[in-house]
């Protein structure tokens, strides 16, 4: 089988789109601060590129929720494998998804963190693929609407690999 990433979303236009969320909350949340939550490890390139735009205080959180197993379908079971070490009780938390594809890990998400009482919870996802949604979950904040393929690139994997590519993908398998 061989692996070939189309580009879909360059690197500029990553930038242009990540430095317009940021603005936006800069604005929602003014001098309040913030705990970003990000979910691992698909969000850590969105978290590290926004946060660097974002004029309040902010901390650093990471939760890990397996829905995936090295392929490109969701088992629909999640598992939390690393949650969070700080306290949000009282605190303005932003979680930061890589993805929302059924909406089954970002609903699953929101009830867990919702339970432990934060000021507000607002929930911000650089791709969504409503196409396949499952559960009825929307962000307040979306950097990209796409179609329904199996992306790569920009912290996104399979079977591990790409994450580290600058720019989002399409990857498409071909029998050679
Ligand atoms: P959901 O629970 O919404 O179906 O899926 C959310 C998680 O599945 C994302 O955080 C991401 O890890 C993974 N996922 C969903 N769609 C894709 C995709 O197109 N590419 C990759 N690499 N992961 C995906």
């Amino acid at each position: 089988m061989r692996e070939k990433i189309e580009v879909l979303i360059t690197e500029e236009q990553l930038d242009k789109r990540i430095s317009e969320i940021a603005n936006q909350i800069n604005k929602d949340f003014e001098s309040k601060d913030i705990i970003l939550v990000c979910v691992l490890k698909g969000g850590v390139m969105f978290m590290t590129d926004i946060a660097k735009k974002l004029k309040q205080t902010v901390e650093f959180e990471f939760i890990d929720v397996s829905s995936y197993y090295g392929g490109t379908e969701s088992s629909g079971k999640l598992t939390i494998n690393k949650d969070l070490e700080t306290c949000i009780e009282g605190k303005h938390v932003i979680l930061l998804e890589d993805i929302v594809d059924t909406g089954r890990t970002l609903s699953y998400l929101i009830e867990y963190l919702k339970e432990k009482n934060p000021a507000s919870l607002k929930l911000c996802t650089l791709l969504d693929k409503p196409s396949r949604r499952v559960v009825d979950v929307n962000a307040d904040y979306i950097g990209f609407t796409i179609p329904d393929a199996f992306i790569v690139g920009y912290g996104l994997d399979y079977a591990q690999k790409y994450r580290n590519l600058p720019y989002i993908g399409i990857l498409h398998l071909d029998n050679e």
